[in-house]
């Protein structure tokens, strides 16, 4: 389960910004995370609550929210929407699609006290 390492690189990154900006407690945490990343989203949770335990943001919620996959086909020289990697062009069914957005995942912002 790769989220496990995930949300240790969110809580790294949250301890880093706590040490530069001097808070002490984080209340949220807004992640984007791209369909075509290949994160599970209840995963993500479950380790977020997991590592984020005794720590600065063991309270914090955590909101997730998911950003469409984008490609660009080849075929029919157009951006498409696709759910999953490996999808076909939902319009010509083309599978020479170049993955274009919606492939990550990134910290948003903290509210913090
Ligand atoms: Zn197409």
């Amino acid at each position: 389960m790769h989220e496990m390492s995930l949300a240790e690189g969110v809580l790294d990154l949250i301890e880093k910004n706590a040490a530069e900006q001097g808070f002490a407690r984080v209340l949220g945490v807004h992640l984007e995370i791209g369909e075509l990343a290949g994160v599970d989203i209840d995963a993500m949770r479950f380790s977020f609550d997991a590592v984020t335990s005794g720590t600065l943001a063991a309270e914090a919620t955590l909101d997730i929210r998911a950003v469409p996959g984008e490609a660009w086909c080849m075929s029919c020289c157009h951006g498409v929407s696709i759910s999953r990697r490996g999808d076909p062009c939902p319009d010509c069914g083309s599978y020479q699609l170049q993955v274009t957005g919606g492939n990550d995942m990134m910290l948003k912002s903290l509210e913090v006290e």
